[in-house]
């Protein structure tokens, strides 16, 4: 199990220990429609490329920042927002808006993530999750 830090040069923050069951795989346009960091060190990673973490509750995070705005085309329904799907625990979830950014909490460089509510695809309860880019952070 490895720990995943800021990608920057004097920085190197730990954020979390990633807890493998809880990664996810999100299409490639995710980064793009979320404006997310691209790690110039991505090709040294050892977790495939489009990986995403689920982190449920923020204090599982051993340290990050919250975005104080968000742009308003990733505001809900905004009607450019592609369609993502994502399992996670037994279910099978709706991205259904972006509410924050995750960012650094140490040199507030980012985005490395999003704060999202999600939506469950059976029962249509919501729920907010973060999701935080494994490819936007170094993970040693
Ligand atoms: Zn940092």
């Amino acid at each position: 199990m490895g720990k995943a830090t800021c990608s920057f040069d004097n920085c190197h923050s730990a954020v979390i220990t990633i807890n493998e069951n809880n990664i996810i795989n999100l299409p490639e346009q995710v980064h793009n429609q979320f404006k997310l960091l691209e790690n110039r060190t991505m090709q040294d990673a050892p977790l495939s490329e489009n990986n995403f973490l689920v982190v449920p509750d923020v204090w599982d995070f051993d340290n990050v920042g919250v975005s104080r705005e968000i742009p308003s085309s990733l505001l809900a329904d905004s009607g450019n927002m592609g369609e993502f799907i994502f399992d996670y625990g037994n279910s099978s979830w709706k991205i259904k808006k972006c509410l924050k950014y995750l960012i650094c909490a140490d040199c507030d460089k980012g985005p490395i993530g999003i704060i999202c509510q999600v939506q469950d695809q059976e029962n249509d309860q919501e729920r907010v999750l973060h999701l935080l880019s494994l490819r936007s952070l170094e993970v040693v």
